[in-house]
């Protein structure tokens, strides 16, 4: 694996081989990684010539400073899961790279309904930070694949959306997400929880499950649904920002259901300080 830090020289090697008819496959990250991760490298390896990855804690995203702050960073580990993972290309750009003029956002990313629910009311501005860069690390790096994971359902969905905004030619490839034995989705966030909070963590999925099958037909009342399950999490000593259930396509929140629609539920809660969030289409 190469690892390149500017943006001159990851293109002088990617750009050369895209016009050789090289597929390449990209898959951002923030570090820490985890089988999620490995997964999506994986996918790209299987179904491109390339595969690049990148790490970059962006701060951009993080609208809580504290969690900015302790975000973890394990460099060395990365790197050999890269390589093992069959990684050809690393990424590691240093602020000034990706924000040469400094960490201002000189456009407003045109999101819409997706900017305004869910994750967007918890943590404003955020979407607006991933798309500041994603946009440019596509830019830089110029894939021909983009592979991302259905664990951040609604960043899938924004990052869908900036792909076509900024009329970019580059598929979307979603992958699965995934999950510890017991469930827990894996997130590089499951390192901040103390033995016992990860042994309760597993709630968020079990609380999923039971939503889902709770969900028999269009009479099923989706509201009270979404109280119980709170209620659940807040038993467990979860304080949920959200639970909620929506079009699976659109992600506009449902308190019933036609029978039809396809379904996500969602949720975002914190254990001790620490958010973690799932979700489960049905
Ligand atoms: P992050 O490093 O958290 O920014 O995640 C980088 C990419 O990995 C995103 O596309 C995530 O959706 C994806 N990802 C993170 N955790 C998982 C997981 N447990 N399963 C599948 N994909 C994941």
């Amino acid at each position: 694996m190469i690892i390149y830090k500017n943006e001159k020289d990851i293109q002088a090697f990617l750009l050369p081989k895209k016009q050789q008819g090289h597929v390449t496959g990209f898959v951002p990250t923030m570090g820490a990684l985890h089988q999620g991760h490995t997964g999506l490298i994986g996918k790209a390896k299987k179904e491109c010539g390339m595969v690049a990855a990148s790490i970059f804690v962006n701060p951009t995203q993080f609208n809580d400073p504290t969690d900015f702050e302790k975000y973890p960073h394990t460099l060395e580990k990365d790197i050999y899961a890269l390589e093992v993972a069959g990684c050809d290309v690393l990424f590691l750009p240093s602020v000034k790279e990706i924000y040469p003029d400094g960490l201002g956002r000189k456009v407003n990313y045109e999101l819409g309904y997706l900017d305004t629910v869910l994750e967007a009311i918890y943590r404003p501005g955020h979407f607006q930070g991933v798309c500041q860069v994603v946009e440019r690390l596509l830019k830089m790096v110029q894939p021909t694949n983009l592979y991302l994971g259905q664990k951040d359902y609604q960043q899938f969905m924004v990052i869908k959306k900036l792909i076509e905004l900024s009329a970019f030619d580059i598929n979307i490839k979603i992958c699965p997400t995934q999950r510890e034995a017991d469930g827990l989705a894996m997130s590089s966030r499951n390192m901040r929880l103390s033995e016992t909070d990860r042994a309760k963590a597993t709630c968020i999925y079990k609380t999923m499950l039971f939503i889902s099958s709770q969900i028999k037909d269009y009479q099923t009342d989706l509201k009270k649904l979404k109280i119980q399950a709170e209620q659940i999490l807040m038993e467990d000593g979860f304080k949920p920002d959200y639970v909620e259930i929506a079009n699976a396509n659109t992600l506009k929140l449902l308190d019933k259901w036609d029978g039809k629609t396809p379904l996500v539920i969602l949720v975002a809660a914190f254990l001790n300080g620490v958010r973690l969030i799932d979700n489960m289409v049905i």
